[in-house]
């Protein structure tokens, strides 16, 4: 099982009341399996009600946040383990470093952002953790089928295509993620020069 879960979510709210209280259950549900969480150090938004959730149930939570996005307004008042950073690729780095899974959560070009970088470096065997995509609603079928949409196109492999791993529910999410195996090889067979 996991200790540390790296958590990628929206800094807005969304405009469902449903998304807030997913985040909030799904701290809850991170705590009581004693997984402690990684996320960006937001007060506000998915990432806020997250770490309440988190909080509320005596979870652990660790956030990541870079300088310039450390004021009152935006960081979490009640996590007290911050790690400050320069950058934002020195927080990603440090939350890949922290943790031995990545799950994403509602969001926008933030979370996107996370969640397509963690899956690039699983799938150049940087490493190999599991990559999950709590897909509550239906708010990520349309980046699926754009997925699936890549493949069809020869622009991702089968292969890396079922790294991600898609759950409506965060109990489902990760008990499929502590049962997915990666891939034994690392293959590039998608990459090809041609010449005109
Ligand atoms: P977005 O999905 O565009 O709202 O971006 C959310 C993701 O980017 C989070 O997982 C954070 O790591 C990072 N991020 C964006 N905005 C903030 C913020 N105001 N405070 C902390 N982290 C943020």
């Amino acid at each position: 099982m996991f200790a540390t879960l790296a958590i990628y979510c929206g800094s807005a709210p969304g405009n469902d009341p449903a998304f807030i209280s997913t985040a909030y259950q799904a701290g809850q549900a991170l705590a009581h399996r004693g997984i402690r969480i990684v996320y960006g150090g937001g007060g506000v938004g998915m990432m806020g009600a997250l770490a309440d959730g988190a909080l509320s149930s005596g979870g652990r939570v660790t956030g990541v946040i870079p300088e310039f996005l450390n004021t009152r307004e935006l960081q979490h008042p009640d996590v007290k383990d911050m790690i400050v950073v320069q950058t934002m690729h020195e927080r990603k780095l440090r939350m890949v470093e922290e943790a031995q899974g990545f799950i994403a959560l509602p969001g926008g070009f933030g979370t996107l952002d996370e969640l397509f970088e963690v899956l690039t470096w699983a799938q150049l065997g940087i490493h190999s953790h599991a990559v999950g995509l709590l897909n509550v609603g239906g708010f990520f079928d349309g980046i699926l089928q754009c997925l699936d949409h890549m493949v069809a196109q020869g622009f991702l492999m089968a292969s890396d295509r079922q790294r991600l791993i898609a759950a409506a529910d965060i109990d489902t999410l990760i008990d499929r993620m502590a049962d997915w195996q990666p891939p034994s090889e690392i293959k590039f067979s998608l990459a090809k020069r041609v010449t005109l």
